[in-house]
């Protein structure tokens, strides 16, 4: 049986548990942080980071997140990066999606361009890993951002997620998106080119020039991808701020809406949340605000039972 293994840290093991989400088990075995079966692979994470990959499959599934199995830490993850070594230093356009792991909210992606003249600049606004700033600060830096780089954000809220989702995998969908946000971006710049773009690796390259195929126009052309690309270049945490702060703004609108907090991520709070719309106005008004294809939909029905 084909079997493989990954070590994997705290927040990569929360961006795993994240991009799995449809695909829980309810019941991870003991001392394991989560477990998903997909397809014919199950995959077991285990508190000391350890992920195991076991079936059909299985070796592919863990390769999308290979790059994690020599890095424990933000030190040693520039080890196993393919890009050469002076990239952090060039122009380039970088993107980045969030939303996909959470169950309320939109799915957001955002592609940004940064010269390399701006990276004093953006490193002085505080742009970092959007994982290590709070929500006030991603909203500031972000209104910072948008103001001078060219950018393209692409918002798509539930209700047509929902729609999309029905005849598209949500790995063909961010595919797309990127693609489409990459293309905005070179239009805005033009006749000005990158001298690279570094797209936040979510699948496979083969997978993603796959998902893309059969789309007019294709930007494969220096494209490179990697897994933790907020750290590889500056670009890709601008863009992932951008997109975080769409998200949470997106949130807070709901909330609003709602009369009460809409939460992010996926877990019981979630579940609480959704059963509350569910009583409400029913699956429809659900799907204004949640990815209804997450298992949370079924665990907010359980609830109201
Ligand atoms: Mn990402």
């Amino acid at each position: 049986m084909s079997h493989a293994v990954i070590q994997a840290d705290k927040s990569s093991l929360a961006e795993m548990k994240a991009h799995y989400q449809e695909h829980l088990k309810n019941n991870p075995p003991q001392y394991a942080s989560f477990a998903a079966k997909l397809g014919k692979v199950t995959i077991t994470a285990y508190q000391s980071g350890k992920v195991v990959f076991q079936g059909e499959g299985a070796e592919s599934e863990a390769s999308k997140w290979g790059k994690l199995a020599a890095s424990d830490d933000e030190t040693s993850s520039s080890q196993s990066s393919s890009l050469p070594a002076d990239f952090a230093k060039w122009s380039i356009i970088g993107s980045d999606e969030v939303g996909t792991g959470s169950y309320f909210g939109p799915l957001t992606v955002c592609a940004a361009y940064v010269d390399k003249e701006q990276i004093p600049l953006l490193k002085e606004l505080g742009v970092k890993d959007s994982k290590n700033l709070t929500d006030s600060q991603i909203t500031s830096i972000a209104k910072d951002l948008i103001s001078f780089l060219p950018y393209s954000l692409l918002k798509v809220m539930p209700e047509k997620y929902n729609s999309i989702q029905r005849r598209m995998s949500q790995g063909k969908m961010k595919a797309v998106l990127h693609n489409q946000a990459l293309i905005h971006v070179l239009n805005k710049i033009n006749p000005k080119r990158p001298e690279a773009i570094l797209i936040d690796q979510f699948e496979l390259p083969s997978t993603y020039k796959k998902h893309i195929s059969d789309q007019d126009q294709q930007v494969l052309d220096q494209v490179y991808f990697e897994t933790k690309g907020e750290s590889r270049h500056i670009a890709v945490a601008a863009a992932s701020i951008i997109a975080r702060y769409a998200f949470l703004d997106s949130l807070d609108q709901m909330s609003q809406k709602a009369g009460f907090k809409i939460p992010s991520g996926a877990n019981k709070e979630a579940d609480i949340a959704a059963a509350k719309l569910l009583k409400k106005g029913g699956l429809s008004l659900l799907g204004q605000y949640a990815k209804l294809h997450f298992a949370n939909t079924e665990k907010a029905q359980e609830l109201l039972k």
